[in-house]
């Protein structure tokens, strides 16, 4: 099954909105492949937000995903990284459509309660960024049938 990576970021940790976060990830049908809590230093932040280390709200990136631990997780579905992207939401939250997550719970175009990758591609590069192989579990929940047609399943 394809992997995405999301980051519950810390203004998510210091509102409480980690339960409610997870919980529309699972009510969608996605599998937890791995999640841990840590704390991001300013070097793993250069390289996760590289394509942002020259505009002007850098510094003030680094220490809003430094404030408190973050939650990293792996996430398993189905063209995961697409769907995760959608339920995310726009990247200001004052402009994420209502029903996505960032649309219900954000004000912010910083504090967007969640990072979540945006290509296939990165969603790799990301998982080896803040996961061990060895943290990630491929397992199949007893739900999958129920989730996913046999079709759908076979090409996964
Ligand atoms: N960000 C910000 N101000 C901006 C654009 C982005 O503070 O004008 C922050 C915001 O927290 C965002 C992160 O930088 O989630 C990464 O930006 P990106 O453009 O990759 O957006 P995302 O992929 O998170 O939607
Ligand atoms: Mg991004």
């Amino acid at each position: 099954m394809e992997k995405t990576l999301i980051i519950l970021k810390p203004s998510t940790i210091q509102r409480a909105l980690i339960g409610q976060v997870i919980d529309r990830f699972q009510k969608k049908g996605l599998t937890v492949a791995g999640c841990k809590m840590m704390q991001l230093d300013e070097q793993i932040l250069r390289e996760h937000y590289a394509h942002l280390v020259d505009r002007p709200f850098f510094p003030s990136l680094l220490r809003s995903m430094q404030a408190t631990p973050v939650i990293v997780m792996a996430l398993a579905g189905k063209d995961v990284v697409a769907v995760v992207r959608a339920m995310t939401g726009a990247t200001n939250s004052r402009a994420a459509a209502p029903g996505t997550i960032r649309g219900d719970f954000g004000m912010s175009g910083q504090e967007n309660i969640i990072h979540a990758s945006d290509s296939v591609e990165n969603a790799e590069i990301e998982l080896r960024r803040f996961f061990k192989p060895e943290e990630i579990f491929d397992y199949e929940p007893l739900t999958i049938s129920a989730i996913y047609s046999p079709d759908e399943l076979a090409s996964a």
